[in-house]
């Protein structure tokens, strides 16, 4: 007989497991519920159509929304949906079992997009804009079609500081991703309720819930370098400089359009003196002080780097 792989727990041990295990589910869904209430991202009698991919991102959003609506004051429906790019390989038959066992209302949509991709973008180009450009009109009219009046997407925390970053760098912009968007269309309402959730947490709880996982690079598309490459600055500087990551994401819910350059959105051509003495104004001659309390790795050579 086989010698198993791993040395079974120890009752202390599983005690602990399933000690972090609680834990990371109650942050989950009270980041998940925070989200949804800052943004009013889900009202009652919604329907909510969650877009699963077979990636642990959107497993981990179905199954908390899930819980949520269980425990929510308000009631709404919940419509999994994915679609079935007919990508060789694409294991078809992993979502609709888990669904059904997990008895929740689903859709699965067939449409070649793959095909098309292939046929239309000359081989070794990168082919993600047009794939997603089409999944996302399937998407939208799927939503259509079942009555749904919110696409929820699984985007993280990590996604949206991300995005920020790639906007800054190669966009020229200071745009992220929104937590609640009207789509492109015009009409449907996105959300992502995962705003507020850190990758690895989600990592974390689709390996402690044991989703079926459907590997993403079956269509054989090359990952994003960039992103790649922005993503890495992130992990290295959570490692470097614990925090970091925490306050850059609150920084994005705490914007000051005064002290940015954009006259669109700050009336600089209609700035007038008050006369009158402000404790909290500007002191302008200066650079801005810093909290005393500022962790230590961060300071103004770190800053100007
Ligand atoms: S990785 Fe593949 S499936 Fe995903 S968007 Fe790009 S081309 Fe489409």
């Amino acid at each position: 007989m086989n010698a198993p792989l791993t040395k079974p727990l120890t009752a202390r041990q599983a005690q602990k497991s399933a000690f972090e295990a609680n834990k990371l589910a109650k942050r989950l869904r009270r980041e998940v519920g925070q989200a949804i209430a800052d943004f009013n991202m889900i009202e009652a009698g919604d329907k909510v159509m969650v877009c699963l991919s077979g990636g642990k991102d959107s497993f981990a959003l179905l199954d908390i929304l899930l819980f949520l609506r269980e425990h929510a004051p308000i009631a709404f429906d919940i419509v999994a949906v994915n679609l079935d790019q007919k990508q060789p390989g694409f294991p078809a038959e992993v979502l609709p079992d888990y669904l059904r066992s997990i008895d929740v209302p689903f859709h699965i949509e067939n449409e070649d997009t793959y095909s098309i991709v292939k046929r239309v973008i000359p081989e070794g180009k990168t082919t993600c804009s047009l794939c997603s450009r089409l999944r996302r009109g399937v998407l939208y009219r799927v939503a259509g079609e079942l009555g749904a009046t919110r696409i929820a997407l699984g985007h993280h925390r990590d996604d949206i500081l991300q995005t920020l970053f790639l906007n800054m760098f190669f966009g020229g912009k200071l745009k992220s991703m929104p937590p609640k968007l009207v789509s492109d269309d015009g009409r449907n309402i996105v959300i992502r309720p995962l705003a507020y959730c850190r990758e690895r947490d989600l990592e974390a709880w689709a390996a402690e819930r044991a989703f079926p996982i459907i590997p993403c690079n079956l269509c054989g598309s090359q990952p994003n370098l960039q992103r790649q490459q922005v993503k890495q600055m992130l992990n290295d500087w959570d490692k470097r400089f614990p925090g970091r990551i925490e306050t850059m994401f609150r920084s994005l819910a705490n914007v000051v359009p005064s002290h940015l350059l954009d006259a669109r959105l700050f009336d600089f051509a209609g700035l007038k003196a008050s006369g009158t003495p402000d404790p909290e104004g500007d002191i302008a001659f200066d650079a801005p002080e810093l909290p005393a309390d500022l962790p230590q790795a961060v300071n103004f050579q770190d800053r100007e780097s």
